[in-house]
């Protein structure tokens, strides 16, 4: 082939490329051939699926699920054995598990080990904050949320997980109030990682000591949807703990201060719109864990006023 061709070649691998390219609306100033969420589907065409992430929660709809019982967590309490690799995804800054940290029950058929974690928060614009999180409560947005991403122990990898609905995130508010010394250490190290591609070892820390007490993680809503970026791939089951994460606003600033998705584009909004409901139903787990034993009293004097009525 000629110089010409390949030149022709070239160029329109380059246009192909640039198309399959996806990206937040806030990236389109500085890409405007990539292509932003209304677009995803164009990328992946599972993106325009009916099962999508994240959604609106209705909290009057959603329904109580018995089943919904609270999480066994295995090895969250531990530090791993092996560093924590700390990335800039392009899109996110990441943490890969070493997955020994697992989590059973909470109505999931079998053991989950935690591969990694990320988050998605939002931006600063003329001393405005304007908040992040990827779902919402009754159209209501938090400042930031966290994903912990487990895969169903007997899958290799999370591509095997993604292609036989292995996939289980647990998703965390995260609201501004005080100051979260647990999180200090994570934070310092984004300066090591502003730009997309840049990695990081750091010492692995407890996961436990980045979410709230194991004691307020009963209440939760749970529904089946889809990773929140392409390919979108559905059949993942997601949890959203009522109880948030609390980072003070000054730390919340530093994901977008000290993070960028390529040089001089702050990651910023880095969050997908919500996606419709359809056909679907988010199930809430049992509110009171007491219940079980105040319906057994409940259930008593009945009892007993028929065992009193047939010995009469
Ligand atoms: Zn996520």
């Amino acid at each position: 082939m000629g110089p010409f061709q390949s030149l022709v070649l070239l160029s329109f691998l380059s246009t192909a490329a640039a198309s399959e390219e996806w990206c937040y609306a806030s990236q389109l100033c500085h890409n405007p051939g990539c292509r932003d969420p209304r677009n995803w589907f164009v990328v992946n065409k599972e993106c325009g699926g009916k099962t999508q992430s994240p959604i609106n929660i209705v909290t009057n709809k959603v329904e109580t699920d018995w089943n919904l019982t609270p999480f066994k967590f295995e090895n969250y309490q531990n530090v791993q054995e092996n560093k924590w690799i700390l990335k800039n995804t392009g899109h996110s800054v990441q943490v890969d598990l070493d997955e020994s940290a697992k989590i059973s029950s909470g109505g999931l058929e079998t053991t989950y080990r935690a591969v990694q974690f990320h988050f998605h928060w939002g931006s600063n614009h003329s001393h405005e904050t304007a908040p992040g999180s990827e779902h919402t409560i009754d159209g209501e947005r938090y400042a930031m949320e966290l994903h912990i991403v487990h895969i169903k122990d007997q899958h290799k990898d999370i591509g095997e997980a993604l292609s036989n609905n292995g996939v289980a995130v647990l998703g965390f508010f995260i609201q501004t109030g005080d100051e979260n010394k647990d999180y200090n250490n994570l934070i310092s190290k984004f300066q090591d990682v502003p730009y997309h591609g840049n990695k990081t070892e750091m010492a692995s820390l407890p996961l436990s000591s980045f979410i709230p007490k194991e004691e307020d993680l009963s209440e939760y809503y749970r529904y089946n949807g889809s990773l929140t970026t392409p390919g979108c791939s559905e059949g993942v089951i997601w949890t959203l703990f009522k109880e948030p994460i609390i980072l003070s606003s000054t730390q919340v600033q530093e994901f977008w201060m000290k993070l960028y998705f390529n040089k001089d584009l702050p990651m910023e909004d880095n969050f997908r719109p919500v996606q419709s409901l359809g056909a679907r139903t988010v199930y809430k787990s049992d509110s009171n864990a007491l219940l079980p034993r105040a319906k057994t009293l409940l259930l008593l004097p009945v009892a007993s006023y028929l065992l009193l009525s047939f010995t009469q």
